[in-house]
């Protein structure tokens, strides 16, 4: 019983040859945002881009206007609906400073 182990172990380590290591392909690329203004790692297979974005899409309220964003942010803020109400904001800041 012994022998025949002892044999086979031998027979494995004449067999067994390190695997060479895997060449690393990259999954994603730095990428510069124009948006956000900073480098975000962009994944190269276009499905995962998918499901990631419609994993995470959502309405999302803006910080200026506080209504129900359901198009991009950088585009709603740019908007006349959004920009009025900036103004409006702004102009009331202004007086509130003057008094
Ligand atoms: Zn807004």
């Amino acid at each position: 019983m012994t022998d025949a182990i002892e044999t086979k172990v031998v027979e494995n380590k004449d067999e067994v040859l390190p695997p060479p290591p895997p060449a690393r392909v990259p999954r994603s690329i730095k990428t510069w945002s124009e948006n956000k203004q900073k480098y975000f790692y962009k994944p190269l297979d276009p499905a995962y881009t998918m499901q990631h974005y419609y994993k995470h899409k959502r309405n999302m309220e803006c910080a200026i206007c506080s209504s129900v964003v359901t198009t991009q942010m950088h585009k709603h803020v740019k908007s006349r609906r959004c920009l009025l109400v900036k103004e409006a904001v702004q102009k009331t800041i202004e007086n509130l400073q003057c008094n």
